[in-house]
């Protein structure tokens, strides 16, 4: 419920509701700042009053961790930050850590035809997307939202604002690149936009496969990624209970698409598809499944258990272990799916990062997954966790250690504090602790799993 007193915005603790309504929680008490003397205000007042702090701006974590995934906290909704400035000059952008991604695109295209890339959903937070990485379908174009950051305001433990970039506080912004929850209370963005495509090609492939084939569909894709795939190509292998289908962007002429997908094609059985040539914002409309601007008070939310995958290159026997799986998923009749997106390889934008630029530990990852699990009626069943974490293992407990690794955008709360401070960040993580202790020596911004976090 949002109250206004006094022109004071005031939210009820009891009354928030995560995204994600399997794991509701309450904080202690919510400030809902318009300045960032009002962020240091209540930061003071949390590290004053011993409790732990955190940030919500979108609400989209599917662990509730703007709610820091545990009751007690002090909340500081950011939704108030949402404004969008472009320096014409330099295409350098300005944005509010409360903007939702949609509408961040449309502020963007409508000063100077800009853009920057991020993740598909529109409702997404921008403040939480780009700390854990942001990925979209133009990242292996354009690199994660991260990858297009140039600077961020952060109110830090001890109330101070500073500036993170390349030139002040680096270890900072490297820090928060990856891992900037557990720093402070981001406020505002700056990007180095870049002109949005005038046009793009989106295409999908429904294809009709065994499980077999399935898994030879699978290594053909990975070959893809790791060999002639263009950078100008986004693709991603959508599974359910029923379908299976490519699909994805391409940043190009039409030619140039037939020319890049055709040995794809030739190798999956040569499926008839859709394939349509549209413009930037119809492209991210298309993948919003809905409307691309949303409201302030925009309340949508869903009941469901996620996780996530990202893996190097895969043996052919880890492929077979993982793939003998999906008869057991395929007869699991809720509303399940499985995204596979082409993440790394030489092409990738991603991948053309060098591995310690970020703290985001992931740019030798060939396929990026999301496995999501949705209820639309009632609660998540307290025996459903096993058919993804059995799901996951078969490729956790068959892979070379060195090439696993989750995406903490995809936050799992079913992993431990050990496991999730390992799968998210590999071997950055004991540098990360080191620049923890450096500007959260007490550990204010803490989640069960933070960097930091006890176990
Ligand atoms: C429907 C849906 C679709 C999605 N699609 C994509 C996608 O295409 N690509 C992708 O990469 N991800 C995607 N995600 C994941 C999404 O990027 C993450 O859940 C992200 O963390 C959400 O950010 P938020 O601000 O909305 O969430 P919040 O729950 O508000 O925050 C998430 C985390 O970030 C921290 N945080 C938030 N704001 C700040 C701040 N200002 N300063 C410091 N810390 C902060 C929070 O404390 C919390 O730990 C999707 C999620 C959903 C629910």
């Amino acid at each position: 419920m949002l109250l206004t007193i006094n022109s004071y915005l005031l939210l009820l603790p009891a009354s928030i509701k995560p995204f994600n309504l399997r794991l509701p929680f309450t904080p202690v008490a919510v400030a809902v700042p318009s300045t960032v003397a009002q962020v240091q205000a209540a930061v003071a007042c949390g590290a004053h009053a011993k409790v732990l702090i955190t940030a919500n701006s979108g609400g989209h974590s599917y662990a509730s961790h703007g709610l820091r995934g545990e009751d007690g906290h002090l909340m500081i909704d950011m939704r108030l930050f949402n404004d969008v400035t472009v320096e014409s000059s330099s295409g350098i952008a300005v944005v509010g850590v409360g903007g939702r991604l949609g509408n961040i695109a449309q502020s963007l295209f409508n000063n100077g035809e800009r853009a920057v890339s991020h993740g598909t959903c529109p409702g997404v937070g921008i403040g939480g997307h780009v700390i854990g990485g942001g990925y979209g379908f133009s990242s292996r174009t354009h690199g994660l939202a991260l990858d297009n950051l140039v600077e961020a305001q952060v109110v830090l433990a001890n109330s101070t604002v500073v500036t993170a970039s390349v030139t002040e506080n680096s270890d900072l912004f490297w820090a928060i690149r990856g891992a900037g929850a557990s720093y402070g209370i981001i406020t505002n963005y700056k990007f180095q936009t870049y002109p949005a495509p005038a046009q793009s090609i989106t295409f999908q492939y429904p294809l009709n496969l065994s499980q077999k084939e399935v898994k030879a569909v699978y290594m053909t894709l990975q070959h893809y990624a790791s060999t002639t795939m263009p950078g100008g190509m986004s693709m991603r292998l959508f599974v359910n209970a029923d379908f299976i289908a490519l699909m994805g962007v391409f940043y190009g002429t039409k030619q140039a698409f037939q020319t890049a997908i055709q040995p794809i094609l030739r190798k999956v059985g040569n499926p008839t598809g859709e394939v349509s040539q549209m413009g930037y914002l119809d492209t991210l409309s298309t993948f919003a499944y809905g409307n691309l601007t949303l409201p302030l008070d925009y309340d949508v939310h869903e009941t469901f258990f996620s996780k996530s995958l990202m893996t190097a290159a895969v043996t052919d026997a880890v492929a077979d272990a993982f793939w003998a799986y999906l008869p057991v998923a395929k007869s699991v009749k809720r509303e399940w799916f499985l995204l596979i997106d082409l993440h790394g390889g030489p092409s990738s934008a991603i991948s053309k990062v060098p591995a310690n630029a970020t703290s985001y530990a992931h740019r030798h990852t060939i396929f990026k997954y999301e496995f999501y699990d949705r209820v639309t009626n009632g609660t998540y069943p307290s025996d459903g966790f096993s058919f993804f974490n059995d799901w996951v293992a078969t490729i956790t407990n068959t892979m070379n250690p060195s090439g696993v690794g989750m995406y903490i955008n995809y936050a799992d709360p079913t992993l431990t504090t050990e496991e999730a401070q390992h799968y998210y960040w590999l071997d950055h993580y004991s540098r990360l602790e080191d620049i923890k202790k450096a500007y959260d020596p007490t550990n204010i911004f803490s989640n069960p799993q933070s960097v930091g976090r006890g176990n």
